[in-house]
């Protein structure tokens, strides 16, 4: 049988953080690292809004990500294994990690937990192993990546929890090429459901009983970074990123639903670079002073954003507010 490795490139595992960076040259690039000791960590930081279905697996078949990280720590060698959770899923699973723990140790694993302060930020990559190196949680500039200088200077693989599940399903067998989706928003069922990922974000709605009576539109891959497509479109559309899908209602005010996309990005902000910690702050200001949204005199700092932002968190501000100005607003 092929190694592990090349049957995660075969089946096409990927990130199921955001990224859906292939999982097989993260191993591969860990594996082969010269340095060690290394490290393989579990990000269960999950705080961005919409997304719940980390939680949703650790809860149901936490025996399997566990499976999965024991895989990989001993694929790539390494010397511990780090689950990062976030203090509100570290407080419910406490019990059922104790003891999994206990017995991954029996079996020569050294596993341990991190417990997150809570912050979007957090759960990025390098702002990430900052944390559990106890310095500020912000991310750091890369190159070098994790795969070749993560914590404490050491090669790192880092996934997300659907990721090692992913990894273990792969291994016993069982991967059927299905992934797990969030759905929420003004939908009759909300919550998790594994379905195959290659369905279109319409077929995943229908399939789950979810399409609204009226005119709608979504936003897929997470709450705060996800496009915003309507109708139409979710017809093509698979759902990337983070698997989410939230639905809204056509009559929803536009006005307060950018609010709610920009409050939540200038709150996150962790405050590292000019361009994401002061256009958060005046975008936010600028839809407190108007009755309509200004969105000439916003886009400079859209654009500011994209372009200068030191991470993935600016870069993606403009991305929900601007799809659903172009996708829906402006298709009404
Ligand atoms: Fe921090 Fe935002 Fe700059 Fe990222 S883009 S480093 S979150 S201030």
């Amino acid at each position: 049988m092929p190694d592990i490795i090349s049957r995660l490139k075969e089946a096409n595992i990927v990130g199921r953080g955001g990224a859906e960076f292939p999982a097989h040259q993260k191993w591969t690039a860990v594996r082969d690292a010269a340095a060690s000791p290394k490290y393989v960590i579990c990000n269960a930081s999950e705080r961005e809004p919409a997304v719940f279905k980390d939680f949703h697996i650790l809860s149901k078949e936490p025996e399997k990500v566990f499976a999965g990280l024991k895989l990989a720590m001993k694929t790539v060698g390494a010397k511990e294994g780090i689950f990062n959770l976030n203090a509100e899923y570290a407080q419910k699973l406490k019990t059922t990690f104790d003891a999994l723990i206990a017995k991954a140790k029996g079996e020569g694993y050294a596993i341990r937990i991190f417990e997150e302060s809570p912050s979007y930020i957090g759960g990025e990559e390098t702002a990430l192993l900052n944390a559990i190196e106890g310095r500020r949680c912000e991310p750091r500039l890369r190159p070098p990546f994790p795969t070749q200088s993560g914590l404490y200077g050491c090669p790192t693989l880092i996934h997300n929890v659907e990721t090692l599940y992913d990894a273990a399903c792969v291994d016993d067998g069982t991967y059927d090429g299905k992934r797990f989706y969030s759905i929420s928003g003004a939908v009759e069922h909300t919550g998790v459901f594994r379905l195959p990922a290659s369905l279109t974000a319409l077929q995943v709605l229908e399939e789950t009983k979810n399409i609204p009576d009226g005119d709608f539109f979504a936003q897929l891959g997470g709450g705060a970074s996800g496009e915003v497509f309507n109708r139409e479109q979710i017809e093509k559309e698979k759902v990337r990123g983070a698997g989410a899908i939230v639905v809204h209602l056509n009559d929803e005010n536009p006005r307060d639903l950018v609010r709610s996309w920009l409050e939540f990005y200038q709150r996150e902000s962790c405050g590292k670079c000019t361009p994401c910690r002061e256009g958060t702050y005046q975008l936010v200001r600028m839809l407190e002073d108007a009755t309509d949204i200004p969105w000439d005199s916003m886009q400079p700092i859209f654009d500011a954003l994209e372009k200068t932002s030191f991470c993935a968190l600016g870069r993606s501000v403009p991305v929900p507010v601007l799809s659903y100005y172009q996708n829906v607003l402006q298709k009404k």
